[in-house]
């Protein structure tokens, strides 16, 4: 069992309206895997708690900083204290736990990631570990398939062109849920079965792994039409956030 750490949270800023990237300071850092989670602590006066996990966004090679992405729930407790923690706040976190849903550079099959929402935040960890990776020609095949409700919901969009204009390793495609964003000139729709058969042509039938990620619902519907285009369970990963 891993000990309570205290962070300190020492940058701050909006990947979308509602999400947050946060970067804490911790001082009895330990290294994470790529795709891993803290659980955090939430404590009133009055001494009730409160503890979510959140999945860690930086690369494991950035020591002595963790990074999460907080996604604001209406109402939600640990999101919204997250939300207005002042820069200086400090929090009581415990982990990095999971090891089933984690990629590690040894690994040398090509990766697909399908992520709803939020759900990319622990991409993001295999994603910057895996284009470090490219100083060795290390890097391997990575394509990332992303859904998100409007533009304005898309997390990560200018850090995803700049990584994959660099790296020709990794690519990704997005789709958006809702028809309404103006300028959006790429898909729109949910991803379904002949989406995923025309974007997995190729990897359908390589040795490449497959990683979902996001609300319980969407990983679920995933996991269906993966299975519909002939991907077995043991060739995926999946997070569900709840
Ligand atoms: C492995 C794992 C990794 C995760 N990683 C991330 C991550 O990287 N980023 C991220 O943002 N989240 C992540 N999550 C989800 C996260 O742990 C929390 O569940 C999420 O932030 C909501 O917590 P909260 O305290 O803000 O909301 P809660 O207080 O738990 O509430 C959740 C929702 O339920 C509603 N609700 C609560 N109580 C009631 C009630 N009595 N009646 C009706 N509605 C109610 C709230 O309004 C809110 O919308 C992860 C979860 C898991 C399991």
């Amino acid at each position: 069992m891993t000990k309570w750490k205290t962070a300190e949270l020492i940058e701050s800023h909006d990947l979308s309206p509602s999400v947050k990237s946060l970067r804490f300071k911790v001082s009895d850092w330990e290294p994470h895997i790529a795709g891993q989670h803290y659980m955090v602590r939430v404590e009133s006066p009055e001494g009730y708690i409160a503890e979510r996990y959140y999945s860690l966004s930086n690369s494991p090679l950035e020591e002595g900083i963790i990074e999460l992405g907080v996604q604001l729930l209406p109402d939600g407790e640990v999101s919204t204290f997250l939300h207005t923690l002042p820069l200086g706040g400090k929090i009581k976190l415990r982990g990095p736990f999971g090891t089933h849903f984690s990629w590690v550079p040894e690994d040398k099959n090509s990766i697909i990631l399908i992520a709803g929402g939020s759900g990319l935040i622990p991409f993001m960890s295999m994603i910057r570990l895996n284009h470090e990776q490219l100083r060795n020609e290390q890097s391997v095949p990575m394509k990332i398939i992303g859904s998100f409700r409007t533009k304005k919901d898309i997390l990560y969009y200018d850090e995803l062109l700049a990584i994959t204009k660099m790296n020709p390793n990794i690519s990704f495609t997005l789709t958006l849920t809702q028809e309404k964003s103006h300028g959006w000139t790429g898909r729109v729709g949910r991803i379904d079965a002949q989406y995923l058969q025309r974007e997995l042509s190729t990897e359908r039938n390589s040795d490449s792994h497959f990683y979902v990620s996001g609300s319980t619902r969407f990983v679920e519907a995933m996991k269906k039409q993966l299975e519909s285009i002939g991907i077995t369970n043991e060739r995926m990963k999946e997070e569900q956030f709840g």
